[in-house]
């Protein structure tokens, strides 16, 4: 129902404002009613940690506050964090059908969605042919396992690690319905990944110096500080939004906000 995200380019090993950007993100997607809530954000060991429950998201606020083995250890240059507000489309409910949603036990690719993927039984029961083990009964799942699953077939047929933006385009090749999505992957550590097909997806850019409009096809700045929206003219079906924040191309200290109210 709502979906948060950023990738923040700034040296931070501060748990509280970490997880307050989060939370502050969903707090402003509340409004449009959910049933559940959860997050993913990198840790200090390189890995995806992941925290999400059935209910309030200031009950799994105060929960994810508790833990302890979150607390950071070193500064991030860069930090890539997700966050989601489901409206229960396909699967009841619960914490298992909460997002994000991963790849394999690993976590090496999480997805948040809004919206309803169509074909996805078809997709569920091609990749449980290839070995891979569902643990939700929602539409989503499969996203991350086929993004898994493309990743690793374009890696060892071409030899090379293909870009985020690649796998993501390809996989999407295989998905009907519509979405706004956000894909973040333990292989892409300073990346998220957003794609939309029907669905709106806002992106924010915030600098310390401008606002830049870099990398993204049209934008418009809102009352929001900081906060852009693709520009509604903008009338391709579907568009990919690429953003690394280590490609050596954004200025530094660039902030980006991705989020979606679908
Ligand atoms: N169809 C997905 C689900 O049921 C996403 C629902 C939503 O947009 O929140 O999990």
């Amino acid at each position: 129902c709502g979906i948060f995200g950023y990738v923040l380019n700034n040296v931070i090993k501060d748990r509280q404002s970490i997880l307050e950007t989060l939370f502050m993100g969903l707090a402003r997607l509340e409004y449009r009613g959910y049933d559940s809530a959860g997050i993913a954000f990198d840790d200090d060991d390189g890995n995806i940690q992941i925290a999400k429950q059935q209910g309030k998201v200031a009950d799994l606020e105060r929960s994810v506050f508790q833990v302890k083995h979150i607390d950071f250890d070193h500064d991030f240059l860069y930090h890539v964090a997700v966050a989601h507000t489901r409206w229960a489309t396909h699967g009841a409910p619960s914490a298992v059908n909460s997002h994000p949603h991963r790849s394999d036990v690993n976590n090496e690719f999480i997805v948040v969605h809004n919206g309803i993927i169509t074909n996805f039984k078809e997709i569920k029961t091609l990749l449980e042919k290839k070995g891979y083990v569902f643990e939700s009964d929602t539409d989503t799942e499969v996203l991350a396992k086929l993004v898994k699953f493309v990743y690793d077939n374009l890696k060892t047929d071409t030899g090379r690690e293909p870009t985020f933006s690649q796998v993501i385009e390809i996989a999407l090749r295989e998905i009907q319905g519509a979405f706004a999505l956000l894909f973040k992957s333990v292989h892409y550590p300073f990346e998220a990944v957003g794609c939309r097909r029907g669905s709106p997806l806002l992106i924010g850019i915030r600098t310390k110096h401008k606002f830049t409009t870099d990398e993204v096809p049209v934008l418009t700045e809102t009352s929001d500080a900081g906060i852009v929206s693709i520009n509604p003219g903008y009338r391709r079906s579907q568009s990919f939004l690429n953003f690394s924040s280590a490609d050596g191309q954004t200025s530094p200290r660039v902030e980006y906000f991705l989020a979606s109210d679908a």
